[in-house]
Parts: structure tokens; sequence; C-alpha cells
């Protein structure tokens, strides 16, 4: 048999390369996100009485840009570089971008985040697809291969704060920094030896007409696109850096460029929803409908779950009592710790409640995660209560926090993913997963402006205590009122929502 067609555990051979490949990337992505806010408040930005007011706001436009460049990485792929390629240029960039973070300079800093951006944008949308490649229209073995795959991310998700932390508080930042660019590197080389192995057989490869090879300008398409894609970097990193607000008020009070930009993003996306919807049929125009409404609820979501990077990591190191448990970038690893341990037996749930008839549809079911992550958020809030003379909580209560989150996190996001697709006509497909990833570019959006308020000033490096302790406990109830509030009107509406999905489930 050709190796493309060998299986393993029932699943094509290419499943586990692409697994491999992509819990090194992830290793990287995590392993830096959970040093990413510390090192902007203890040297970056160390200086500044408002640091963790910029470390807030660059945070956000890291997060939203290495979401949002998804869409036109999976666009260029589509049309010039094919899947293969995009992979590893993305790869490489992203590399690029964890290396130079190794180096301890402000303009290196950006810099080196502008080449994760980039490089997350050719590499993450693409890995993604492939994967569904990789099995026939219908295939019912394709959702369980995208939950090993789902692992993989959070195996990746789940090690490299744990080893990233241990290297930074050990040996210095720049260790923790390396080490997720040897993970980068690592993934790449799994991917290359799936390639050599011929595991892929002919998927990915650029578009047979041969765009990648035709001239614009003179310059074939296949080298102008890493051409451009490095020189966007410095244009970024000057965005990424440029945290302070254009106006002090009015309507852009408070608002950086990077605020703006995704403004104006928000409205042309919006505008073009309702057009397409304007044209559509009554049943595609239900449906696309919910669609958006799915994609509205995920972004809320991932708005208050994308705290752990940010607003958590601070609380961890300011308020929770972590001596001889693991480091506040190391928390970072429970979110993805849950998610192993829970994946399976959720799916698994699913299947039992199928066979009864008894599976929820998709709106309670994004209902009951939005309860969850309102829970997980209160139970942070009440933590406060039981603080100890230097206000620090129990590490029990973050535990719980994150068991909550990724119980809500599990009954959203996979179920979420797969919707969308049955939901959107054939025709938009494509735009409507990039809504779909642009869902996570907007929800950094909301991390950032959260930040923003819990944000504490002060040049002490030692701050905590019970001043910040009541500052964050505070936010976190609001943002478990919002949480729960906007659960209950979702399951309120449920029955509603299922009649517009007709017969998707
Ligand atoms: N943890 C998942 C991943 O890294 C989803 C993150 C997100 O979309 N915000 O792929």
């Amino acid at each position: 048999k050709p190796a493309s067609e060998r299986e393993i555990l029932g699943h094509p051979q290419g499943l586990f390369y692409l697994f491999f490949a992509e819990l090194w990337e992830r290793f990287s992505f995590y392993g830096m996100r959970a040093l990413l806010t510390l090192y902007m408040v203890n040297v970056i930005f160390e200086a500044l009485a408002e640091r963790d007011y910029a470390t807030a706001a660059v945070y956000a436009s890291y997060g939203s840009l290495v979401y949002a460049s998804t869409v036109i990485g999976g666009k260029i792929s589509d049309s010039i570089l094919g899947m293969r390629n995009s992979i590893f240029l993305g790869g490489i960039l992203m590399s690029i971008g964890h290396f130079v973070l190794a180096i301890e300079n402000d303009i290196a800093f950006f810099l080196a985040l502008s080449f994760i951006i980039v490089g997350n944008g050719f590499f993450k949308p693409n890995i993604s697809t492939f994967v569904g490649t990789l099995y026939e229209k219908g295939d019912p073995k394709k959702d369980s291969g995208f939950t090993i795959f789902y692992m993989g991310i959070n195996i990746g998700g789940w090690v490299a704060p744990l080893l990233c932390g241990w290297l930074a508080a050990t040996y210095g930042w720049h260790y923790g920094f390396g080490l997720a660019g040897i993970g980068m590197l690592t993934g790449l080389i799994f991917f290359w030896s799936g390639i050599k192995k011929g595991v892929f057989g002919d998927k990915g490869m650029a578009p047979e007409d041969g765009s990648i090879n035709k001239k614009v300008v003179g310059i074939k398409q296949g080298i102008l696109v890493p051409v451009l894609a490095v020189l966007s970097a410095p244009i970024i990193a000057y965005l990424l850096s440029s945290y302070k607000a254009v106006a002090t008020d009015g309507l852009l009070a408070d608002q950086n460029i990077v605020n703006v930009i995704f403004k104006f993003i928000g409205i042309a996306v919006l505008a073009y929803l309702g057009y397409i919807m304007f044209k559509a049929t009554l049943d595609e125009r239900k449906k696309l409908f919910v669609a958006v409404l799915i994609t509205f609820f995920m972004t809320i979501f991932w708005g208050f779950h994308e705290l752990s990077g940010s607003v958590i990591t601070l609380f961890a190191a300011r308020n929770v009592s972590l001596d001889g448990i693991m480091t506040a970038a190391q928390t970072n690893s429970l979110n993805s710790m849950w998610i192993i341990i829970l994946a399976i037996p959720i799916s698994m749930m699913w299947t039992k409640l199928a066979k009864s008839g008894k599976n929820p549809r998709t709106p309670y079911k994004f209902g009951l995660g939005l309860l969850f992550a309102g829970i997980s958020f209160y139970i942070l809030a009440i933590s406060g209560a039981s603080a100890n003379d230097n206000g620090l909580v129990p590490f029990a209560y973050l535990l719980l926090m994150y068991f909550l989150l990724s119980v809500g996190e599990l009954f959203m996001s996979p179920v979420g993913l797969s919707k969308i697709t049955d939901l959107s006509p054939t025709r938009i497909v494509a735009f409507m997963m990039g809504v779909w990833f642009l869902s996570s570019a907007f929800a950094f959006q909301v991390v950032g402006f959260i930040g923003k308020q819990l944000a504490i000033e002060s040049t002490d490096a030692n701050v905590g205590g019970f001043d910040t302790l009541t500052v964050y406990t505070e936010g976190f109830e609001l943002i478990a009122y919002y949480s729960i509030g906007a659960g209950l009107l979702v399951l309120i509406a449920s029955p509603l929502i299922k009649k517009l999905m007709g017969n998707v489930h």
C-alpha cells in the first residue's frame, strides 16, 4: 500500500504527522503566551506606572492580529501557495519570531511578535484545513480525527507553559522564549518528514492553475508572498507598539490604532454579511443568521476565556498562593490539562445521549457553555473571602475555575466549528470559516477592554495584597454576571434558534 493509504488506529497515517506538527506549534504558541504578560509587566514596561495598561493593550493587539492574520493566510493558501507551502512559510516565520523574542530588547520584542502574527496566519488555518482533507466527504471518522487533533493542540498547550515557565524562572526569560522557538522547529521537522514519507499523497499542493509561478511586477508570486510577509513585520510592529489611545475623549476615547482598525473590520464584515443575507433564500437566511449568532456567542466566550493569558496570569502572580506548587506562568497550563482530561469523556457523553435521542442541540450547549464560564469566574470572585493575611487565595480556586471554564470550552468550541460548516451555504463556507477565526480576534478586543479596566497603576515589583485582590475579584464578579446573563439569554432563546436551524442538529 502507498504511504498515503496506510492507517494508524483506523485513521490515515498523515493525521499523526499533522498531530505532532500542530502539537509542537501550539507548544511554541502557548509556551510564549505563558510568559508574554509577565515579561511585559516586569521587563518591557517595567518602568511605567501604567505598565498593566500598556501590557493589556499590547496583549490585546497581539491576540487580535494573530487570529485575524489567519483569514489572510487561508486566502493566500487557497489562491497561490497551497497548504504545504503555507505551513512551511508560517512555521519558519514563527520560529524566527520566537528566536528574536529571546533577545532582550524593546524593538526586537515588537518585531518578534509581528513575525509570530504573520507566521501564525499562514500556519494555523492551513494545518486545520489539512486535517479535513485527509478524509473523504461525509466520513464519520472525521469528527474523531478532529478530536485527536484537538488533543495534540492541548498537549502542547499543557506541557509548554510548564517547561518554558520553569526555564524562565530558573535561567531567565530568553531561555523560555528560546525553547518555544525550538518547539516550533520540531513541529516543522515532523511535517517535513511526513512529506518525505509521502503520507499526504498529493494533498495540499499549490493550486494547479500555476498561480504560484505567475509573475506580478516581474516577480513570481511564490517569491513575492514571503517577501511581502517579511516586509509587513515592521509595519505590524509599529501598530503593536502604539498602545496609547488616539484620543482622550469622544468616540475614540481609550482606543488605540489597532482598536480603531478592528472597529472598521467589524463594520465591514457585518455589512458584507447583511448583503449576503439580503440576497440569500429564506432558508439560507435563517441558517446564516444562526451561524452569525453562534459566532457572536463564541466571541463573548473567548473574550472571557482568553483573559487566562493576561488578567488571570497577573491575578495568579499577585493574589494566588502558589508557593511550592507552580509559578504564575505555569498556571497557563491548567486549561489544557483539563481539556486533555475532559475531551474524551464529554464527547462520549454526547454520543451516548445521541443514542437515546437526548443529545442537546447546539444552542443549548452554547447557553450551558456560557453559564459554565460565568460560574468559573464567580468561583474566582468568591475566592477573595478565603484570602490569607497577605491577600493570597488558595490555589484550589484557580484549579476549579479552570475546570469549569474547560467544560464550557468543550461544550462550545468543537461543536461550533462543525456547525458553522453545516449552516453556511457552500459558496461562502470558506468566508464563514474566516469569520469564525475572526471571533477569536474580536475576543481579544474584549480582553483588552477588561485588561485596561483591571490595570493596576504601580511601579512596585511586588505589587499585590488586598488592594489588587479587591480590584480583581470585583472585576471577576462583573464578568461572572455578564457571562451567566448571556448564557441564560441563549437558553431562553434556544427554542427559537432551534427552529431557525431547520434540519441542522
Ligand atoms: N485552544 C485552541 C487552539 O489553540 C483554541 C483557541 C482559540 O480559538 N481562541 O487552537
